[in-house]
């Protein structure tokens, strides 16, 4: 290898000591002071091509350590072919096997939630159609199918509120579960609820199929009220909190999670998450509304106060995780455990790809947030996908075809991020979401700092962190 460059990476310091991620491998390594490999690094930007004789003229030592330097820096890709891409775009062949669907059992909901994205922008929800128990066999069909040799599969049920429409989850999950018996492969449920209708027969279902579930909850009361009401206007929080509480008093096979939206104004959200981790929830996580009103997207101030608050939360993390306790913060864990198993993406999430959403008429959506938009509407169940169009957006979504996101040390972890938020504010599901570069990495940089300090003092605790993750085929995290 005549010239080389050295790859994508971001240096930071963690407890007065000094680290280095490399972009391109997610690998996470550190720097010794004054040492040979930093010299390298200082010598230029990434992608700055020079030879393997201009490295020996940077660093001291026998030529004998020379060559072991050069050797190993290409070894571990911190140099690597000056014509090499930043990253491989993978080939994904037409029949990439599917491992989830997310059924929208019913678009109707019985709260209103001010925020609510299945709101057309003109205060009016969208309509209250219901899947039937043909779409929904299809779809578990459709999903064995085209599942290849995939072991695991994932049915997620989503609304609108789920929860209204429990005959058809009930003959669903029996169709599937028989299936699945038939195929020799596991199937396992999930669900996304507002809460309102946590019935203790519900619950009994809930356990006897173990389904993971995720309650829809913006914190303490005050926070959850602000707009999370009904129809007529009434708060929410004390008609879900008797059936929440008895869901989490129960104990299900999985840890229940609290998904909080955040909207117009972030809050407290450490008061928070001590509330509803008081409340028994295994974890709570935190996300910016996605919204066209203006009016309640958190402007740059209100980012900047979630970064912060954020920053406060991942200290605490990693003070008790010191102690071997654990804070259910799920954003940090995320990002912790993504850190951890090196995971290098080209497509920000699993939307389109192992992941697809079904409408109650049996359309197939890139993810459970875009079942209203034609641009992501890839097929249908019966039919099967439209392989054209997914096939021109797996290449305009992949992370080599993102120019401006060339060359971003944060590309490896955000590739470009979420397609709805990309559609809302870039104009494009396929666009780099831009306007939040700075944000994300800032966070993904908090992510790096804790995850070295416990890299150092606490490696145990991370192998843990990433056992109770993904060693079940859990679906994205379904928002
Ligand atoms: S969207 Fe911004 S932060 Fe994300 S990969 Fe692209 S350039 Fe980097
Ligand atoms: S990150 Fe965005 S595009 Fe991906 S699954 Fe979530 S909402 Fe959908």
């Amino acid at each position: 290898m005549e010239q080389v460059k050295i790859a994508d990476h971001k240096r930071f310091t963690a407890q007065g000591k000094e680290f280095v991620f490399l972009t391109g491998t997610g690998t996470i390594f550190e720097l010794e002071p004054e040492s040979p490999a930093g010299s390298v690094l200082d010598h230029g930007r990434a992608g700055q091509a020079f030879t393997q004789s201009d490295l020996f003229t940077l660093v001291q030592g026998t030529d004998r350590e020379k060559q072991a330097l050069w050797t190993d820096l290409l070894a571990g890709h911190v140099l690597i072919d000056e014509r090499a891409p930043a990253r491989e775009q993978p080939e994904y062949p037409a029949d990439t096997p599917i491992n989830t669907l997310v059924l929208h059992v019913t678009r109707a909901c019985n709260l209103m939630c001010r925020y609510c994205y299945h709101d057309d922008g003109n205060g009016t929800h969208f309509s209250s159609a219901s899947m039937d128990r043909a779409v929904a066999r299809q779809a578990v069909d459709f999903l064995f199918d085209n599942s290849g040799n995939l072991p695991a599969l994932v049915l997620v049920f989503f609304g609108g509120e789920p929860l209204l429409n429990p005959k058809l989850i009930s003959e669903t999950i029996a169709y599937a579960d028989k299936k699945a018996a038939g195929s020799g492969k596991k199937i396992s449920y999930a669900m996304t609820t507002n809460g309102t209708i946590l019935t203790d027969k519900v619950i009994a279902f809930i356990r006897e199929h173990r389904i993971g579930m995720t309650v829809s909850i913006d914190g303490t009361r005050a926070a959850h009220d602000r707009f999370r009401r009904f129809p007529d206007g009434s708060p929410s929080y004390d008609v879900i909190l008797p059936g929440v509480k008895r869901l989490l008093d129960t104990g299900t096979a999985k840890p229940v999670v609290a998904r909080v939206t955040l909207a117009k104004a972030v809050g407290d959200i450490h008061q928070s998450l001590a509330h509803l981790l008081d409340l028994g929830f295994a974890e709570a996580g935190f996300s910016p509304v996605t919204t066209s009103e203006e009016g309640f997207m958190l402007d740059k101030g209100q980012m900047d106060v979630l970064l912060d608050q954020f920053q406060t939360l991942s200290d605490l993390f990693v003070e008790m995780a010191l102690e071997n306790r654990f804070l259910g913060f799920t954003n940090l864990v995320d990002l912790l455990v993504n850190l951890h198993e090196g995971e290098v993406r080209h497509y920000p999430c699993g939307a389109g790809m192992g992941m697809f959403s079904v409408d109650p008429q049996g359309g197939l959506f890139l993810c459970q947030r875009l079942t209203h938009d034609q641009a992501a509407h890839m097929g249908d169940v019966f039919n099967g996908f439209n392989r054209t169009k997914l096939a021109g957006f797996r290449k305009d979504a992949g992370l080599s075809n993102k120019k401006p996101c060339q060359g971003c040390w944060a590309a490896s972890i955000c590739a470009g991020g979420c397609y709805h938020e990309a559609g809302i504010r870039q104009g494009s599901l396929v666009s780099p979401n831009l306007h939040y570069c700075q944000w994300i990495k800032s966070w993904i940089e908090t992510g790096l700092n804790a995850y070295a300090r416990l890299a150092k003092e606490a490696p145990a605790f991370l192998d843990n962190l990433s056992l109770a993750r993904g060693h079940e085929p859990l679906p994205e995290s379904i928002i």
